[in-house]
């Protein structure tokens, strides 16, 4: 069964890679927390989790790090310079260059 939301996707033509018209107080019933799934709200100009108490920034009223409190659990058959890089990558704070 196709829910609703995906027969809107799948009926309205492609806009394009524009940027995200759609504000998060428009879109934040979509949005769950990465570490308990708890739906987000919108909360004084960030996306807070009701459950855990975290709160997810948003950058430049289109942007947001929703990621997980900690890195996942990478099964063993991972290589090493994957492993590495993903640690790498997921320690990794967005910054806004105009604050650099
Ligand atoms: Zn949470």
């Amino acid at each position: 069964m196709v829910s609703e939301l995906s027969q809107d996707f799948v009926h309205q033509p492609i806009q394009g890679c524009g940027p995200m018209v759609a504000t998060f107080a428009q879109i934040v019933d979509l949005l769950r927390c990465p570490d308990d799934a708890e739906p987000l709200r919108y909360a004084s100009g960030d996306l807070l989790c009701p459950r855990c108490a975290r709160r997810f920034s948003i950058y430049e009223e289109d942007l947001a790090e929703i990621l997980p409190s900690r890195p996942h659990a990478l099964p063993g058959t991972v290589s090493p310079q994957y492993r590495n890089a993903y640690i790498e990558a997921f320690e990794q704070n967005y910054r806004d260059d105009e604050t650099i």
